[in-house]
């Protein structure tokens, strides 16, 4: 079993569909019982189908890192607070 950190290490692989088949599996286990990496996917999914839909591949590449660092930020200050 993945952890939450596993799954955001992953995310930008996962998200590009650059994961082999049993790590796709895997994150995707651990989404379907995870809902804080659900919504996590589920906004740096949006935020990267709006820069595909721009036609924007360079900015994608660009962005995609420091999106899911943004995210982990994110994630992490959470957990500190909780
Ligand atoms: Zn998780």
């Amino acid at each position: 079993m993945i952890s939450c950190a596993d799954f955001m290490a992953a995310i930008g692989d996962y998200l590009e569909g650059d994961v082999a088949a049993e790590v796709r599996a895997q994150l995707e286990a651990h989404l379907s019982h995870c809902s804080t990496c659900q919504v996590v996917y589920d906004s740096a999914r949006k935020t990267i189908t709006v820069l595909t839909d721009s036609g924007s591949f360079d900015l994608l590449e660009s962005a995609s890192k420091p999106i899911t660092e943004k995210i982990m930020a994110r994630i992490r200050s959470h957990e500190r607070h909780s």
